[in-house]
């Protein structure tokens, strides 16, 4: 059946059309041909709905590949790429800027939502917090960038994708611990898509992470991307780490590792440093010297060394007072309790510092039975939050004890690169 014109369908729907690139009234309650799906892997082609199917990367000069249409896109600064639809047909349908569906206007270039199921998901309820919305939206929807958008009829509307993916979704090994919440990776797997598995526009934005000076700082949009993916690059029988498919994030902290938009980062406002460092990063840091101190029965002491200063403003008066007055039962506290008492609860003999637990407290908080302290192991025993609630003090680490009387300790927080005290 020869497939109608657009203008055909202009004379029926000329009431619906806004522009002449504009197509009217796709109606998305019709099932899709064939169920679409999003390849698990690259290497995995899964037709598309109207049995177009895209390889990319793919070689314009390969001879074999005559029956195909065949094209490059830049999906992403740095990231362009040649690729082949077979049949060639794709590139005969007529292309629009604009598709209109249900009243929404879905340009090239646009991020949307697809649904995963030919039948969409119920609308979810409305009082879902943030965190419901994101897991109801990854459980039932893929995301796409529009590349291209060919009909061939009101009826037959056809969209090339680019997907995006959530981090659950990347092949093995490559979800990384610093994939955020709301993170989508743009990947160059592509499909053609049916207009009518649209569920709707997605507010997806680029972002372009943190710059030295501080600014953008926990401004990270709810949903976004910022790294790419060479899907097809993805080798399903290689074992190899198959990292280097993502591109290259920037990287913060003495760790020089790459932020997690979800997590919190603290900037160094030394202008000879202006390092951000990781939260975890100062927290591990902090735990570790105050359980060194602790375990020694002088963390009262530790924690007057590294005293929050507070100089910034005059409202700063008010909490030394009440910190020296903290500090003086604190004091009060460590004498009642004595080195002994801590020993015992913390399971590690202190001579020689690789002694094993006395095994007989009866906390099963205890821990350290096994010797020297590792990393990490002081969260057995104390906690560490970082605040700066208040803006006339600095940021300070206050430090519990998990167990007995669970004292607390406010200390400054050092960059852990320069060792300036973090404001
Ligand atoms: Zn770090
Ligand atoms: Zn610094």
């Amino acid at each position: 059946m020869a497939p109608a014109t657009p203008n055909n369908s202009k004379k029926r729907k000329a009431s619906e059309l806004e522009s002449d690139d504009l197509l009217g009234n796709v109606h998305k309650s019709r099932t899709p041909k064939q169920s679409m799906k999003k390849p698990e892997h690259h290497t995995e082609h899964v037709d598309g709905s109207p049995n177009f199917r895209v390889y990319c990367p793919a070689d314009p000069e390969d001879p074999k590949q005559q029956d195909a249409f065949h094209s490059e896109v830049t999906l992403a600064e740095g990231f362009r790429w040649k690729y082949r639809i077979e049949p060639k047909r794709w590139g005969d349908i007529k292309s629009y800027k604009n598709v209109k569906l249900q009243e929404q206007t879905f340009s090239t270039n646009d991020i949307i939502y697809v649904n995963r199921q030919d039948i969409p998901p119920a609308p979810p309820s409305e009082n879902l917090t943030e965190k419901e919305l994101l897991e109801y939206d990854q459980k039932n929807f893929w995301v796409g960038k529009i590349i291209q958008a060919r009909a061939d009829s009101d009826k037959a509307v056809y969209l090339l994708v680019a997907w995006l993916y959530w981090p659950d979704e990347l092949p093995k090994g490559l979800k990384k611990s610093y994939h955020g919440d709301g993170e989508l990776i743009l990947s160059n797997a592509m499909d053609v898509i049916d207009a009518t598995s649209i569920s709707f526009l997605a507010e997806i934005d680029y972002w372009p992470e943190f710059g030295d000076n501080g600014e953008t700082l926990q401004q990270t949009p709810e949903r976004f991307w910022r790294q790419t993916f060479n899907a097809g690059g993805y080798d399903t029988h290689s074992r190899a780490d198959q990292s280097h498919l993502l591109s290259n994030l920037r990287t913060y902290c003495k760790c020089k590792k790459q932020q997690n938009p979800s997590k919190r980062m603290f900037h160094c406002s030394n202008k000879s440093c202006k390092t951000w460092n990781h939260e975890e990063c100062l927290i591990e840091e902090i735990g570790r010297n105050a359980f060194n101190a602790y375990v020694n029965g002088n963390i009262d002491e530790f924690a007057k060394e590294h005293e929050p200063s507070m100089t910034l403003g005059q409202r700063a008066l008010q909490p030394v007072k009440a910190l020296a007055k903290r500090i003086e039962e604190k004091i009060e506290h460590a004498l009642e309790d004595g080195l002994e008492a801590v020993k015992e609860e913390t399971g590690i003999k202190m001579e020689n510092g690789t002694g094993h637990g006395n095994g007989t407290s009866t906390t099963s908080k205890v821990s350290g039975k096994r010797g020297r302290p590792r990393k990490g192991a002081w969260e057995q025993n104390l906690t560490v939050t970082l605040s700066n609630s208040d803006a006339d003090k600095p940021l300070v680490a206050v430090i519990k004890e998990k167990i007995g009387k669970q004292r607390s300790w406010e200390v400054k927080v050092d960059c852990l690169l320069c060792g300036r005290a973090m404001d």
